[in-house]
């Protein structure tokens, strides 16, 4: 099966308790690859673009807040089934829920700073990496 690219950010509350390595080994150990990685502080207008979908949530203003909270790490990530690959290492959204072995298990504090974003399609995966990169800045 042909590899497949997927969005991931590790997000404040990770970068704060220098976790970067932490998480990104356990993407690689996922079998994905990062094939873009940078270190970046989200504006408030990024994190209301990139989070538009969830505008009428009740839990919008903090999400935002919190994003912007820090330095995040946003990363393109290849490998077979990309999408679904991060998912099942990311866990569920509240850690609470989440399974043993996964990021979110193992990392997040919280169901809002649950310490990495990924994907949840590969359509959305192609509009996020453009969201934050340029076709030179994908290096493989
Ligand atoms: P992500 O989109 O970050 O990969 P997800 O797809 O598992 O996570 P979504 O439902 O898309 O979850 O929610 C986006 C983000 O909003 C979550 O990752 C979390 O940080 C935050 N969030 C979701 N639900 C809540 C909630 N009930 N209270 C506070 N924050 C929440
Ligand atoms: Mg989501």
């Amino acid at each position: 099966m042909a590899a497949t690219r997927t969005f991931s950010i590790i997000k404040p509350d990770a970068t704060r308790r220098n976790l970067t390595g932490a998480v990104t080994k356990m993407l690689e150990d996922a079998g994905l690859r990062v094939v873009a990685s940078k270190r970046i502080q989200m504006s408030r207008e990024q994190a209301e673009g990139f989070y538009d979908v969830h505008r009428e949530r009740p839990f919008f203003g903090e999400l935002v807040d919190f994003m912007i909270s820090g330095p995040v790490v946003v990363q393109v990530l290849e490998g077979e089934n990309a999408v679904k690959a991060n998912r099942d290492v990311m866990g569920a959204t509240n850690p609470a829920d989440a399974d043993e072995g996964t990021i979110r298990k193992t990392y997040a504090e919280s169901i809002e700073a649950n310490s990495v974003h990924g994907s949840d399609s590969e359509e959305n995966a192609a509009n996020e990496i453009k969201f934050f990169f340029n076709d030179d800045e994908l290096v493989g």
